[in-house]
């Protein structure tokens, strides 16, 4: 039996957004995936750690947002492992642990632009597809200048005409402080449970 088309899904999630959701399921049309593993980072290595939830949180929200969400799934891989969350490390043990799937990596444009600068690159890029999605109004030349980069250097690399939702975690966040309504920005479970938790509403100043 041949395996499935694995996309593999990483990021902060502080706290999963509409953004997110959107590329996945557009990825999941556009690469005809299997599945979609979302998979929060215990230790972001590539931004500052502002304002960040503890991860057994930012893995409940994950997995309030998917329940409706036929092919996404939660991985508390990196989570559980501790420590900082290596996408390198990730992948490997995911190769270990599904070997006849394929693996599809899955991320915006601020992250695919700086794929070269992650821990061990070239591992990266050996175990899974690279999958890039915009994340500004004009991103077509830089996306396509770096998928040549990266395919100079032996890259598969996927960029997808997805539509850009101008939506992140940090907007969310901000919203949250200032008091106002996030339900365009999360899905509703999302926003309740970050109503119901007084999450991220601590202001810099404490
Ligand atoms: P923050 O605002 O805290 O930096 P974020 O919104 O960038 O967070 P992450 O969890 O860091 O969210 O992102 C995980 C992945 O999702 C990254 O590959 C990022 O590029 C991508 N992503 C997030 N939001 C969008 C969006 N609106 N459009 C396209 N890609 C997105």
């Amino acid at each position: 039996m041949s395996g499935k088309r694995l996309g593999v899904f990483g990021g902060t999630f502080n706290p999963i957004h509409l953004g997110h959701l959107h590329i996945a399921q557009e990825f999941a049309r556009l690469l005809s995936l299997d599945e979609v593993l979302l998979i929060p980072a215990a230790v972001p290595p590539h931004k500052a750690a502002k304002d960040l939830a503890p991860g057994e949180i930012r893995l409940e929200l994950c997995r309030l947002a998917v329940q409706e969400q036929p092919l996404c799934s939660v991985s508390d891989v990196e989570l559980r492992r501790g420590g900082k969350s290596y996408t390198a490390d990730t992948l490997h043990i995911l190769s270990e642990e599904r070997p006849k799937d394929h693996l599809y990596l899955l991320m915006g444009e601020d992250m695919f632009l700086t794929l070269q600068e992650w821990r061990r690159p070239e591992e990266i890029w050996s175990t899974a597809d690279i999958c890039a999605a915009p994340r500004s109004r004009d991103a077509s030349e830089k996306l396509q200048a770096q998928k040549q980069a990266l395919e100079a250097r032996g890259a598969r690399v996927h960029l997808c005409p997805i539509s850009f939702l101008p939506i992140s975690s940090t907007l969310v966040r901000e919203t949250v402080r200032k008091g106002k309504p996030i339900d365009k920005l999360v899905p509703w479970s999302v926003a309740s449970y970050i109503a119901a938790h007084s999450l991220y509403r601590i202001t810099e100043e404490a």
